[in-house]
């Protein structure tokens, strides 16, 4: 490896020990564009890996909220500005329990890499706070979101930093940010936020394109294996809106999701989560914070197994993990790599830890890495943006389109950064190289701060 890369990375290890999503997203990023720093001795010069792996900013407050029986809590809320050279900071808002400056960190420094791919002028940003939404009242969501906004509007705006969902925010939480945003600054910024309801500047689209992208993604993987979609089985974990994307868009190409896991269990439906009625029942589970999936299997008369992961199972051809970062560790990588499925589609968020890719990539499988198949969702958001400044309104047809397009664009441009640098079929080198490229050159232009 690149002794400037050792030595960063060594440093972020040494000062942010206690920050391991973070500085496991570091290594993971900062190992793969070794070559580049090969053949740019500038960068060190200049410490630009230094500067790329420090925010510019990372706000951390109070958020106090009163729930339906007068009880007074606070939470942490965080928003992180992680880079601006290409464009506002961008990303999502997560709200769960278990969110610290870590996975803000970790998420923000993916997200900066990840909407450079898209082609879009967007920064890299993340936030959210540590508050658990399940269980929680409509009322008591509502007042905690208002808070949430009290506390960041200042440091906001469709210029300067953009807020949307993540985990644990959805359509109404956008909502209610939005509603106190507007009605703390009295004035109609529309793209502040995006994610919104389409009454109110939302995008078409928005909703899906997390999922539906990682489907254009997966196809054009496919079409160079000379494969096709068609006929295909895909095990998805998790069930809320990115797999609901995947599951939809696979149903309207005549593939299917067989299986589907949750944090505590796992479904395995032979006929696929195809139909409607199906879809249908999925969204309402996730808008309920429903974690079980007992119900589906009920419903739709197929298998449940309580307290069981399906890693390891060969009868589909396309594994996705759609849930949460770091779900699969150096055991489900094993039983990946005997299972014989041929393609792995990180689809969330760092879902694999480190020693787990190692092990993926030494065997046979087709890799693709999370920050390039689900950029599709931020990608939207930046043409929410858009349609927001020229206050017009595309069809589902336009950003379906250019969707696609973006996803096409972004398989192609991984796929020629890794050849250029002798890497063969490498994607997740190749994503994390041409990301890399457009920040760096960015930075580099701007001068020194
Ligand atoms: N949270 C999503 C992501 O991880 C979307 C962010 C956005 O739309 O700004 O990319």
């Amino acid at each position: 490896m690149n002794r400037y890369v050792e030595e960063v990375i060594n440093g972020a290890k040494a000062k942010y020990a206690n920050q391991p999503e973070f500085v496991q997203s570091v290594e993971e990023v900062l190992s793969s564009i070794s070559p580049v720093v090969d053949v740019h001795p500038e960068f060190e010069k200049v410490d630009l890996l230094n500067r790329m792996i420090e925010p510019e900013r990372l706000f951390k407050f109070r958020v106090v909220w009163t729930d339906d029986q007068g009880g007074v809590h606070t939470n942490v809320g965080y928003r992180c500005q992680f880079n601006g050279a290409i464009g506002p900071y961008k990303g999502g808002l997560r709200f769960q329990k278990n969110v610290n400056e870590s996975i803000i960190k970790f998420l923000g420094f993916e997200q900066t890499f990840k909407n450079a791919l898209t082609g879009l002028p967007i920064g890299g940003g993340k936030g959210g706070a540590d508050f658990d939404p399940v269980g929680k009242s409509d009322a008591e969501i509502m007042r905690f979101c208002q808070n949430y906004m009290t506390a960041l509007y200042r440091y906001i705006g469709p210029d300067v930093d953009v807020p949307a969902g993540d985990m644990g925010v959805g359509g109404r939480e956008i909502g209610y940010l939005f509603g106190q945003y507007r009605r703390l600054k009295g004035v109609w910024e529309n793209g502040v936020l995006t994610g919104k309801g389409l009454s109110y500047g939302g995008s078409l689209i928005r909703p899906e394109a997390t999922g539906y992208g990682a489907i254009f993604y997966l196809n054009e993987v496919l079409k160079h294996q000379g494969d096709t979609i068609r006929g295909k089985r895909i095990a998805v974990t998790g069930f809320g809106n990115v797999a609901w994307g995947v599951m939809k868009k696979l149903a309207q190409l005549g593939a299917k999701v067989t299986y589907v896991s949750g944090p505590n269990c796992y479904i395995h439906d032979e006929e696929g989560v195809t139909t409607d009625e199906k879809l249908n029942f999925i969204l309402d589970l996730r808008k309920r914070n429903e974690i079980d999936l007992k119900s589906y299997a009920d419903k739709f008369h197929c298998e449940y197994h309580a307290n069981e992961k399906f890693w390891g199972t060969s009868d589909v051809d396309v594994y996705m993990p759609c849930a949460t970062q770091n779900e699969v560790g150096i055991e489900e990588a094993k039983k990946i790599v005997d299972s014989g499925v041929k393609y792995y589609i990180e689809v969330s968020n760092m879902p694999t830890t480190n020693d787990a890719i190692e092990l993926l990539r030494k065997s046979q499988l087709i890799i693709a890495p999370s920050k390039a198949v689900n950029a599709g969702g931020v990608g939207v958001s930046a043409l929410e943006m858009s349609q927001n400044s020229e206050r017009l309104v595309w069809t589902e047809e336009e950003v379906e389109q250019r969707l696609q397009n973006m996803m096409v664009n972004i398989y192609r441009s991984s796929l020629e950064a890794a050849q250029k640098y002798g890497l063969g079929y490498d994607l997740i080198a190749g994503a994390n190289i041409a990301g890399f490229i457009k920040v760096a050159t960015a930075m580099c232009e701007q001068g020194i701060f």
